[in-house]
């Protein structure tokens, strides 16, 4: 058996790609006294789902959908996931909750040449990747604007950040104000065209379409979304979420082993992965 145990804790969770891209880093780097693997955990058995891997001598895990938020109840949030209200990821060894999506996706931003400080950026989204996303790109020095189907969550959103992290600033609009705000960069961090619904986008057909923007998709399944399609047919450029996924993941990798993760060959784990089941 491997000495050294991390994974990823959710309900359902066998969809996740993390095993295939953890792992794959673990036998590229030759480390193969790590494993990495998937546990399913009801919510109603969640101080169980954490308590044993933790006595079985894991050295940490990823958390996702549903536990995100009532993990806090368990760790010790650092300051990141205090500010997004979220955990997803937790070192047993310190007993420290972290969330890595909002420098997974800052990363992935700067992996691609996005530029962001100073520049108007509209997410789409209020749900925990919002809330990450705003937290991420308002410390960075973006002019954040959100627009959600649900204004009411929008405004919520904005509030809790200014509570959390004293992040003033973040406007709500609506899909039309934002039509004309001219910002540089959108970000989607709705789940709208995702597989199996890949011909459906957040930006509502019959809404003028903003010439030369950047598209930032954090759905990565299909490849190619249909806000993506958009925003190429109007001059301007696209880039899927998987990239965040990668590097989000990097960041646990590190925390947890020590060693620079090989950012390539995760991305190309989750490539093959999504490829394999037809979503690539
Ligand atoms: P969430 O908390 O459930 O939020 C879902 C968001 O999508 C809400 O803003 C919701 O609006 C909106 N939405 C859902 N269905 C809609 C519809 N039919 N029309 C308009 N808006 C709709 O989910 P989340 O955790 O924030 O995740 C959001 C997406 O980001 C997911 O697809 C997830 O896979 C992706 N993600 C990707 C990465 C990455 O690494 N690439 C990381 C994190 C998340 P309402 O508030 O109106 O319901």
């Amino acid at each position: 058996m491997a000495r050294n145990r991390v994974g990823v804790i959710g309900f359902p969770v066998e969809h996740s790609l993390s095993p295939v891209m953890h792992n794959a880093a673990f036998a590229a780097l030759c480390m193969d006294d790590w494993l990495y693997d998937c546990m399913a955990i009801p919510p109603d058995i969640l101080r169980l789902g954490l308590r044993e891997p933790m006595q079985h001598g894991y050295i940490g895990l990823n958390v996702t959908v549903p536990h995100k938020e009532a993990i806090m109840n368990f760790v010790r949030a650092d300051e990141t996931a205090k500010a997004i209200g979220a955990v997803n990821t937790v070192d047993f060894r310190t007993g420290i909750g972290t969330n890595t999506d909002a420098a997974g996706l800052l990363n992935d931003l700067a992996a691609n040449g996005i530029e962001i400080a100073d520049r108007r950026v509209l997410v789409l989204g209020a749900g925990g990747a919002a809330r990450a996303a705003v937290y991420g790109l308002a410390r960075a020095g973006a002019d954040v604007a959100i627009v959600n189907r649900t204004m009411k969550r929008a405004r919520r959103l904005v509030e809790q950040l200014r509570y959390t992290a004293d992040i003033d600033g973040a406007q709500v609009m609506t899909l039309d104000e934002a039509a004309t705000w001219g910002m540089s960069l959108i970000i989607n961090c709705t789940s709208v065209g995702l597989h199996p619904h890949p011909t459906q986008s957040p930006w509502i057909f019959g809404v003028p379409f903003p010439a030369g923007v950047t598209v930032y998709d954090m759905v990565y399944r299909p490849a190619n979304t249909a806000l993506m399609q958009q925003c190429v047919a109007h001059g301007g450029r696209a880039v899927g979420g998987l990239g965040m996924l990668a590097r989000q993941g990097a960041i646990a990798f590190e925390l947890w082993t020590g060693v620079e993760p090989p950012i390539e060959v995760m991305l190309a784990a989750l490539r093959g992965a999504l490829e394999e089941k037809g979503e690539g």
